[in-house]
């Protein structure tokens, strides 16, 4: 990779295969991988104060404030300093998406490409029921693409008006979708 520091979102909505893919790119390329979902996860486990005020919020589907999410982030990118990264769940709004570009910009940084895993909702649930996580009732998850359609879809033509959107076909076997991310994504990262 070149001298300028990758920086990767992965988007789309829950059940899409982000986490999946993104574990799978992180070994490829070796960049950090930032999985909010995660950290929130960890931090409720952990009981810490990020935690505590994330906790409802991952329990009912409701995206955690923005600038919960966003001091995070803030945390993540001092403590980087710029380092190659791929962002996992993160942005969910366009407020998210706007403050993560001022953000970078205060590193000299910017987003170099995003990765749009496009699955239709039908393909969505039937993943979010199977893998059994304590927020994929029935309920939540359909709640959760709700909140993606309204909240996250709109980062779609926002990233694609930047130039960076790189939209792969989410649908299939872990497998294909691997390649096509390759496919798709390693003329971006030269
Ligand atoms: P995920 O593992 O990405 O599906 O995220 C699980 C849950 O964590 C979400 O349903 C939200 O409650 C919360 N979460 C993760 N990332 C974000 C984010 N960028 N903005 C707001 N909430 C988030």
């Amino acid at each position: 990779m070149g001298e300028r520091p990758v920086i990767l979102v992965l988007l789309g909505p829950p059940g899409a295969g982000k986490g999946t893919q993104g574990e799978r790119l992180v070994r490829r390329i070796a960049v950090d991988h930032v999985s909010t979902g995660d950290l929130f996860r960890d931090a409720v486990t952990a009981g810490s104060p990020a935690g505590l005020r994330a906790e409802s919020y991952l329990h009912s589907g409701q995206l955690v404030p923005d600038q919960v999410v966003l001091q995070v982030i803030e945390e993540y990118l001092g403590v980087a300093r710029g380092r190659d990264t791929c962002f996992d769940g993160f942005p969910r709004t366009r407020n998210q998406a706007e403050k993560l570009d001022d953000l970078l910009k205060q590193f000299n940084l910017a987003v170099t490409a995003v990765i749009y895993f496009n699955v239709p909702d039908d393909v969505a649930l039937t993943r979010l029921l199977s893998r059994g996580r304590e927020d994929d009732t029935e309920e939540t998850a359909r709640y959760r693409l709700q909140v993606y359609h309204e909240d996250t879809a709109p980062l779609i033509d926002y990233y694609r008006d930047a130039g960076v959107l790189i939209e792969v076909d989410g649908s299939g076997g872990v497998e294909p979708v691997a390649q096509r991310v390759w496919t798709a994504l390693k003329n971006a990262i030269r």
